[in-house]
């Protein structure tokens, strides 16, 4: 595979651009791999890259229903964040922001990483306290984060109005090396490197039974036909519920439709993430000029992959107190995704009760920021049986009452 460089494009000006190869294959089935990942989203395939690259298991194969990254990985916010209470998430997402500083080296593409700066707002005294102590315990967990003011905040952000009536930006949680990056880039980087490693990634195949034997995974039936594998990592967000069924178990898991919505462009305006907890919004501009702007999940459990005309009423009200300018944009399109919500609010990275079958969910609202991090710990679990990073999100902590409770910094967890 060509290597992308600043040579590379100028050699193709050159010849009118006719010596770019296919960025990843389009292989069919074979009868047999060493590693199944059932979704190519970004977790399924960093899963498969870190397999490849950190462990030397090449032989393998991500099996997607639809098309790349067409599930949450390409219809999210791309907020990247760190600054979680808890140490084993603090870990696993500092881990991955970590991985993602370099990422578009790493994979030689450009993910378009842009640690511009994450606001998270505190509104009311209780969330200035909150905040405070999350502050603390990334202090504690070397993740850097600080509680600033509102006169920072105005300076960070001034198109805010700080002093709403009904609730003035008391203060913000600010992580200056939080960001976002281009999300379908991150899908299809790690597709290209995987595909360069002698993987298949596999698209419209979709997973229709788990097969077993003597209480071992043996394989699964799709439709293209029947594929044996000596390891199965399932990693299909939204769908996590109806695949875990068809290996035999249960997950304590709902899936509910999050929504996000973009502006008209508009000239640079805001040049940081902000998030809005406690009326339930969050906005940054995209290099294009949109206002990305998203709120809370649907109230109700449901399967539908789209927008409703609720929601753009209910998170533009949310943030128009803050956000004045907003009342006179038009607004240009929304979608929807299927989140995969746990009690606790963090993921699920786990051994099964099938032998040799391993499960990567849960992350909700939130597992953008997760991609490289989860795919890292995860690639590991499935090579070796343990990885530092995944050890407290087993499927046990549920039957243990071992919660990682993250549901304060998961009000609005993206
Ligand atoms: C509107 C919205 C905004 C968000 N904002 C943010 C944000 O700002 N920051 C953040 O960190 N996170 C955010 N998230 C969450 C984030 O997008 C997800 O947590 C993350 O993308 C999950 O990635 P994934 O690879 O696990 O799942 P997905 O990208 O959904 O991939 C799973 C894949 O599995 C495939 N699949 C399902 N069933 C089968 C089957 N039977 N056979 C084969 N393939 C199958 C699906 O087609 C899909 O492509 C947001 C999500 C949404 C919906």
């Amino acid at each position: 595979m060509s290597r992308y460089s600043a040579f590379a494009i100028a050699k193709e000006a050159f010849r009118e651009h006719t010596g770019w190869r296919r960025t990843w294959g389009n292989p069919e089935p074979k009868r047999r791999y060493d590693a199944i990942i059932i979704g190519a989203g970004g977790h399924g395939l960093a899963t498969a890259y870190y397999l490849g690259k950190n462990h030397g298991i090449r032989n393998v194969a991500i099996l997607e229903k639809g098309w790349l990254g067409g599930g949450n990985t390409g219809r999210n916010t791309t907020i990247i964040r760190s600054n979680y209470l808890q140490d084993p998430s603090a870990a696993i997402y500092e881990k991955s922001r970590s991985l993602y500083e370099d990422l578009s080296q790493d994979l030689n593409y450009n993910i378009m990483f842009s640690p511009r700066g994450v606001i998270m707002l505190a509104q009311t005294e209780h969330e200035v306290r909150g905040y405070k102590r999350t502050a603390h315990a990334n202090a504690l967990q070397g993740v850097a984060t600080e509680f600033i003011g509102p006169e920072r905040v105005k300076e960070l952000c001034p198109i805010m109005e700080i002093r709403g009536p009904r609730y003035p930006v008391l203060g913000g949680l600010w992580q200056p090396r939080g960001g976002t990056a281009r999300h379908d880039a991150v899908a299809w980087g790690y597709a290209r490197k995987c595909s360069e490693m002698g993987m298949d990634v596999i698209q419209k195949c979709e997973v229709t039974g788990v097969r077993s034997k003597d209480g071992k995974v043996a394989g699964v039936s799709t439709t293209r036909g029947e594929i044996d594998c000596d390891k199965l990592g399932i990693v299909v967000a939204g769908h996590s519920g109806v695949v875990a069924e068809m290996a035999g178990f249960r997950l304590p898991i709902e899936s509910v439709a999050l929504q996000a919505l973009v502006s008209e462009p508009i000239k640079p305006c805001m040049d940081v993430v902000v998030m809005a907890n406690t009326v339930h919004g969050y906005m940054s501009q995209s290099d294009k000029g949109e206002m990305v702007i998203g709120g809370g999940a649907d109230g109700f459990n449901n399967y539908t992959q789209r927008g409703s005309f609720h929601h753009i009423e209910e998170t533009v009200r949310a943030l128009v107190e803050t956000f004045p300018i907003i009342s006179r944009l038009k607004m240009l399109r929304q979608w929807g995704g299927i989140v995969d919500m746990t009690g606790d609010r963090s993921p699920i990275l786990s051994k099964t009760p099938l032998e040799n079958c391993f499960i990567n969910c849960g992350w909700g609202t939130g597992g953008f920021k997760a991609i490289p991090g989860s795919g890292w710990g995860f690639a590991e679990l499935m090579a070796t049986g343990a990885s530092p990073l995944t050890a407290e999100f087993g499927l046990d902590r549920f039957r243990e009452g071992r919660f990682v409770d993250e549901s304060v910094a998961a009000g609005v967890a993206h």
